[in-house]
């Protein structure tokens, strides 16, 4: 893919002024109304609306530059799915997409009412007509809680359109099953004069595809694209999260008379786990300790998801929710090569089922406790009262 400053013809350091100029002078001499019947023309009317759609939101343009096309996407980076192309910059994939950019550029501007007449927002064939892009696909997928951390490669089973076998998408199999449209002469669009411009429209007789099919295939029907189950394979990548999506560019159904394919998206949902959550990058887990491990300090070694257990050192007098943050043991970034920590939090279990030695033991300890062994506790009732005798009721 071109650059977005290439096409638009600006320095990287342009202000958002200077963007918005280049582009409105572009999308003007390129516009499909100036250029009536002239594919290469949309073409480009259609890239500098997608270079503008990004440079033009500030937000967009920060992201293109930090991580190129691949980071509009979803927010998702260089994590290519299955030799399909990664995930893409976007793309329009209708003209009426990229004309409802032009308008944006536009709006409250007056002098742009007088250049075109107005009228405008209407009309527009949403596509060139012969060639149309296949409609993007959606499904969903939950992966494990481990999975999203290490990152896994599913298959799916999506139905969509496949191109014909038996007529390799030319609709008929006979050399004569074909004649040329008699409404539009094969254009496949035909032109209606409204004002000052001319306005085209998908013909009607043939819904633009410039041919009339008079022997049609049998195993489409003349579609030249039949409903197929197919399997196939997306790598998901480390630390993704719930309510990310794949993009798998040209997995979905196959486009109408040479047109690309539509593309898959693949919605991950992550299902909760027993022992860990999830906070940003970072995985939270409670571990439950002893009473006598939380008065008198301990050592734990625990099992993570990087190769090697984790060691933590529980210091004496460690109480309930005390948080060990262990650097670089949480979720790798989508984004980038960083990767967050696990957090361990502590959970101290009172005793149950006490023997009745262990009563006793413990009865002696009470009577040994003194207030600084319990600092929370120390004059907290008191404290309650003074605040309820405070409080007006
Ligand atoms: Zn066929
Ligand atoms: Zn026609």
């Amino acid at each position: 893919m071109a650059d977005y400053y290439e096409i638009l013809g600006v320095e990287r350091n342009a202000t958002q002024d200077e963007v918005k100029k280049a582009y409105r002078k572009k999308a003007l001499q390129y516009h499909p109304d100036r250029n009536p019947g002239k594919p290469e023309a949309e073409k480009k009317f259609k890239e500098i609306s997608e270079a503008y759609e990004v440079l033009g939101d500030e937000k967009k343009r920060g992201m293109y530059d930090r991580y190129g096309p691949e980071g509009l996407q979803g927010g998702m980076a260089s994590a290519g799915a299955d030799g399909a192309g990664g995930f893409g910059g976007r793309g329009f994939s209708s003209m009426e997409e990229a004309l409802r950019t032009f308008m944006g550029a536009f709006s409250g501007d007056a002098s742009f009412e007088s250049m075109f007449g107005g009228g405008y927002g209407s009309g527009y064939g949403s596509e060139d007509g012969r060639q149309q892009q296949g409609a993007s696909k959606r499904t969903n997928r939950n992966i494990s809680f481990e999975e999203a951390v290490k990152g896994v490669e599913k298959e799916l089973q999506i139905t969509c359109y496949v191109t014909c076998e038996t007529c390799h998408g030319k609709r008929t199999t006979s050399p004569q099953g074909v004649k040329r449209c008699t409404r539009c002469g094969g254009s496949g669009q035909i032109f209606e004069q409204r004002g000052f411009f001319s306005m085209s429209m998908t013909c009607p007789q043939c819904q633009g595809e410039g041919e009339m099919i008079t022997s049609p295939c049998a195993s489409c029907t003349g579609q030249g694209r039949v409903k197929t189950k197919k399997r196939v394979h997306v790598r998901v990548p480390p630390g993704i999260d719930s309510g990310m999506r794949l993009r798998l560019a040209g997995y979905g159904d196959v486009g109408s008379g040479g047109g690309p394919a539509g593309d898959l998206y693949v919605y991950i949902t992550v299902e909760p786990n027993e022992f860990f959550e999830r906070h940003g990058n970072d995985i939270i887990m409670d571990l439950p300790i002893t009473f006598a491990e939380s008065a008198l300090g301990c050592k734990k070694e625990i099992p993570s998801f990087t190769s090697h257990a984790v060691r933590i050192t529980i210091p004496d007098g460690t109480q309930t929710g005390k948080i060990f943050r262990v650097k670089g043991e949480g979720f790798p970034d989508v984004h980038s090569s960083g990767r967050g920590d696990l957090l361990i939090r502590t959970v101290v279990e009172t005793p149950t089922k006490l023997s009745d030695r262990q009563k006793e033991l413990l009865s002696e300890f009470a009577t040994l406790e003194n207030p600084a062994n319990f600092p929370g506790k120390k004059g907290f009732l008191e404290k309650l009262k003074d605040f309820f005798s405070s409080t007006p009721t």
